[in-house]
């Protein structure tokens, strides 16, 4: 098989997203790219993750043509393609319809930056127009709108996650939805207190020098 380390952090990554309970049933997707070929592993369309092996993930070009795979590769293969294709520094990107952050997303709004947590996403998550599934629009979409974050909430449909790697997109993912639950709960009782871009950045300069173990 091709490309079996990359098809393992895909796998890996599948299985937190009803872990977490970012999906129910066949929703959500998960690919990463191989950085020397430029391949990309994607998950089968309509799938059931209670039965899907490494195997059963499909193996593409950067255009599509299916390189390794007998099944139909996920609807959302043409946004992750897309999304590869315009920005070069990503190598993971995780879709769901997890369901706090959806709040906000039928709602048309962003995610305020409520917790620390934002600051390792890029600050508030911006909220895309509605695009169709399956073609470019979706993808397009992403770019114009995503900025320096790593999330984006796409109107009336799901969060994308984008990372440079197939790791850090599926953190990102649950992240986003710890923190849109936490935001739409705080809403409840009132307006929650936003953090300040002055205090995002110190966050981040403080994550990036103590946070994690020494490799
Ligand atoms: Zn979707």
């Amino acid at each position: 098989m091709m490309l079996e380390k990359l098809r393992q952090e895909v796998f890996e990554s599948l299985m937190e997203l009803p872990k977490n309970r970012l999906v129910t049933m066949h929703s959500g997707t998960v690919s990463g790219r191989d950085p020397e070929t430029g391949y990309v592993v994607i998950k089968p369309t309509g799938f059931r993750y209670d039965r899907l092996t490494t195997s059963d993930l499909l193996v593409m070009d950067g255009f599509g043509k299916i390189l390794e795979g007998t099944l139909r590769p996920s609807s959302d293969t043409e946004t992750h393609l897309y999304l590869y294709r315009h920005r070069p520094d990503i190598f993971g990107i995780v879709h769901t319809h997890s369901p706090y952050a959806c709040i906000f997303a039928v709602l048309g709004r962003p995610i305020p930056a409520v917790m620390t947590s934002a600051a390792l996403l890029g600050g508030e998550i911006p909220i895309g127009g509605y695009a169709a599934v399956g073609g470019e629009e979706i993808g397009s979409e992403i770019i114009r709108k995503v900025g320096k974050c790593s999330a984006i909430v796409m109107q009336n449909h799901g969060v994308y996650t984008i990372a440079s790697t197939v790791w850090q997109a599926t953190i990102d993912a649950v992240e986003v939805e710890d923190m849109a639950k936490i935001a739409h709960f705080a809403m409840l009782h009132g307006d929650p207190i936003v953090l300040t871009p002055e205090q995002i950045e110190e966050f981040q300069t403080i994550y990036r020098t103590h946070y994690g173990q020494k490799e």
